[in-house]
């Protein structure tokens, strides 16, 4: 019963041996250095398919409450629903002690929801998000109603452009949120990291949200995978109990500058 959300693929993969699997790895180039630096998926893939187990039988993500306290939010039928499934991500790092921990991260928010107990947060300043976000939205929204009443005109069009600078400052802003760490002790905004225009949703992908609360905390990656739980997205991209490697179009451009300096950290200090 525990399984009846994996698919077939996966239910053989854990009947025979897991480690014969080959795990995506995870890279990117990094300008600073001219070069690429990678993270192995092996052992993460492991882990992940511990917490889809984990999933499937719980059935909700908020894993620390009680049974008793459960939020209905944060059931797993979400993600069979109209929202459809999202990436789920674990990083298996080592502190200077020589532990390893297992973090683990959903991309972007969970049915609405930035922070949940027991996963990494994301990049972005929460606090800052909803200072700024629900107001500027709330009046994008007001520009669509009025839009939708006019016909075609010089005063449509005039609402139309307001809307769309509207939207580009409020995209700014919220870019201007997300501060990227890596191994170097540096850190930059997303806006430096990320040539060109940088799509919506850059920075919520598991793998940013692992690195970066690995960085800040002093651990050392050892590996990475990230899997697709739920219905099919729309483009049936993303299958449900698959892995797949970082996203080109957002994580391409800065997974590289994040990796960087996993290399050099000192392993078992102590
Ligand atoms: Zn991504
Ligand atoms: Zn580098």
């Amino acid at each position: 019963m525990g399984l009846k959300f994996l698919s077939e693929t996966m239910q053989g993969m854990i009947e025979q041996n897991i480690s014969l699997v080959n795990f995506p790895v995870f890279s990117g180039y990094c300008a600073s250095c001219d070069k690429v630096h990678s993270l192995s998926g092996a052992n993460a893939g492991r882990y992940g398919v511990a917490l889809m187990r984990e999933l499937s039988e719980i059935g909700r993500i908020d894993y620390k409450t009680d049974f008793h306290d459960a939020d209905p939010r944060f059931s797993i039928q979400y993600l069979f629903g109209p929202a459809r499934g999202q990436m789920f991500g674990v990083l298996e790092c080592e502190d200077d002690y020589g532990s390893v921990h297992v973090l683990r991260a959903f991309s972007g928010q969970y049915n609405g929801v930035w922070e949940v107990d027991g996963w990494v947060g994301p990049l972005l300043d929460v606090a800052g998000f909803n200072a700024i976000v629900p107001e500027v939205d709330g009046e994008i929204k007001k520009l669509g109603r009025q839009i939708e009443q006019l016909v075609q005109g010089e005063q449509r069009n005039q609402l139309i452009a307001q809307r769309r600078t509207l939207s580009r400052n409020l995209m700014k802003e919220i870019h201007g949120l997300y501060r990227l760490p890596n191994f170097r002790y540096d850190e930059r905004l997303l806006g430096e990291v990320f040539g060109g225009p940088i799509p919506t949703g850059t920075g919520d992908c598991c793998g940013p949200k692992l690195l970066n609360h690995a960085a800040r905390n002093n651990l050392k990656p050892l590996s990475l995978a990230e899997f697709y739980w739920g219905k099919e997205n729309r483009s049936g991209s993303k299958q449900h109990g698959s892995f797949y490697s970082s996203c080109k179009e957002k994580c391409g451009p800065i997974i590289g500058f994040m990796l960087c300096g996993i290399e050099d950290m000192e392993k078992n200090v102590r």
